[in-house]
Formats: structure tokens, sequence, C-alpha cells
């Protein structure tokens, strides 16, 4: 069967790492972006330039009918999707719940949990057994946050990835008969640009002393993570969680 997987959020960070070596693996791979398209078609163009197969794809994954339409791009343009990764997530500047407004709130919530279950569902109808499929594999981005909980900096960040958390366990159960698998990585302080979006670029410099290994984790351990679960090798692995954030 041919591999074919969504990765949202795929034009940087971690979705880009993640594409990168799913193409390396043999996946044909959709590069979802919401905003930079040259850094999309530069991963694209990284994966054909290696011998592989992707297709960029703007949509943002918080809006229903996009992630509706992206769904059907990728029917049509690369083929039955057998792996999805839930990757595209948003935090904003840093600040205490004492000064969060309900319009920030509401922004992480759809833009981190609602696009995770609207993905998961085009996902599920086009994957399970009960709706024609021949099964597939899940793989959400959660974070260390959920378990810690980021006082001081994004609670409401953390809570939206707890939320993907019982996504996570929830959906794995619902589908486990129908041949979808649905497991989550759960990153801690690493290289990407989604720092700098909580005002604080080098944030990972700051913080990797109060990791165990003493250092700020690269996209590319994640992916690894992310490509086994979604791997035949981890055939008896569902609503499970791989933390890479250094021991913390
Ligand atoms: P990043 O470098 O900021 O990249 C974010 C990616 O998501 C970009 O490709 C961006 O597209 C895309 N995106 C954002 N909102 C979107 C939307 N509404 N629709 C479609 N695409 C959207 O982020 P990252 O650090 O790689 O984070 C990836 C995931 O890992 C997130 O879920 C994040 O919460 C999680 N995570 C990250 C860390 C960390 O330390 N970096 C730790 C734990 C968990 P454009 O390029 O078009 O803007």
């Amino acid at each position: 069967m041919k591999k074919i997987m969504l990765i949202t959020g795929a034009s940087r960070g971690i979705g880009a790492a993640t594409a990168r070596l799913a193409a390396a693996r043999g996946y044909a791979v959709c590069v979802n972006y919401l905003k930079n398209r040259a850094a999309a078609d530069a991963v694209v163009a990284d994966i054909e330039a290696a011998g592989g197969q992707a297709l960029a794809i703007r949509a943002d994954v918080a809006e229903e009918a996009e992630v509706v339409e992206l769904f059907n791009c990728v029917d049509r343009q690369l083929g039955t999707l057998t792996a999805l990764v839930n990757n595209a997530g948003i935090l904003e500047t840093q600040m205490r719940v004492d000064e969060m407004d309900a319009a920030r709130l509401n922004r992480i919530l759809v833009a981190n949990v609602t696009s995770c279950f609207l993905c998961a569902r085009e996902a599920v109808r086009r994957m399970s057994t009960k709706h024609g499929g021949s099964g597939g594999a899940i793989v959400n981005v959660s974070s260390a946050a959920s378990r810690i909980g980021s006082a001081g900096e994004y609670v409401d960040y953390a809570a939206s990835k707890g939320a993907v958390d019982t996504l996570t366990i929830g959906l794995s159960r619902e589908v486990a008969e129908e041949g979808i698998r649905v497991n989550a990585v759960r990153p801690g302080f690493i290289y990407t640009d989604i720092h700098a979006s909580g005002g604080e670029p080098e944030r990972v410099d700051r913080v990797k002393a109060f990791v165990p290994m003493k250092r700020g984790g690269q996209p590319e351990e994640v992916a690894n993570a992310i490509l086994w679960l979604l791997s035949d090798e981890a055939s008896y692995a569902t609503g499970t969680f791989i933390d890479l954030a250094g021991g913390r």
C-alpha cells in the first residue's frame, strides 16, 4: 500500500523535520502550512531533490472548511491517507492567567485543540475500516507543558496540550478496532521558531539548565519518535505517549 502522510504545520520546526524524515522513509508527504509559503516550498524542494514526493498545501487547520478542503486535496493529489501528524500549534506572549482575556484563550484552544479534532475526524473518515478504509496511524504533537503546566508563561497553551493528551487516549480507544492507532509525542524545549512567538526567541538556551540532560532538543529528535509511532514497529502501541524532554 502506498504510504501517504499529512503533516499539519510542516513548513517549519518539528513539522518540517518530520516531513523530511517521512519522505526519506518512503512516504508521499503533504506539507501543510498557514502563511509561510516560501518555507513550505523549501521543504518540498528538499524532499524532491532527495528523490521523494511532496506537495505543499496552504490551509488554516483552525478553520473547519479549510480542513475539509485540505483533506480533499490530499485525496485528489496524493491518494488515500495512511498517516496524519497533528503538529500545527501556536503559543502567545508569555503572561500569567490573571492577565489573559477570552479572545486569547479561544485563539489558543481553537488553533491547538479544535484543529486536532477536525483533522482527526477527517483522517478517521478515510482510514477507519468502519468507513471502508484500510487503517492508518495518527500522531498528535502534544507537549511536556501538559504535564508541567507552564506557570508564569502560558498555562493556556499547557491546558490546550492537556486536551490533546485526552484526545489521544479517547480517540485511540474509539478506533482501536478499526485499524487505526493514535499516539502522541510530548516534546520539551526544542529549538524552533515557536519561542519567538512567545516573545522570547532564546528561551531554550535560558531554560536548558532546568533539563536533566542540560540541553534543548532538536526537531529531528522529535521527528524520529513520530516516525517510529507511525511505523509498523509500533504496531501494538496505541493511546500512548513518548516524552522527548531530556528527562524533564
Ligand atoms: P513553529 O516552528 O512555530 O512552526 C509552527 C508551524 O505550524 C508552522 O509550519 C506554521 O505555518 C504552522 N501553523 C501554525 N498555525 C497553523 C494553522 N492554524 N494552520 C496550519 N498551520 C499552522 O512550531 P514548532 O515548535 O515546530 O511546533 C510544532 C508543534 O510542536 C506545536 O504543536 C507545538 O505546540 C509543539 N511543541 C513544540 C515545542 C518546542 O519547544 N518547539 C515543545 C513542545 C511542543 P507557517 O510557517 O505558515 O506559519
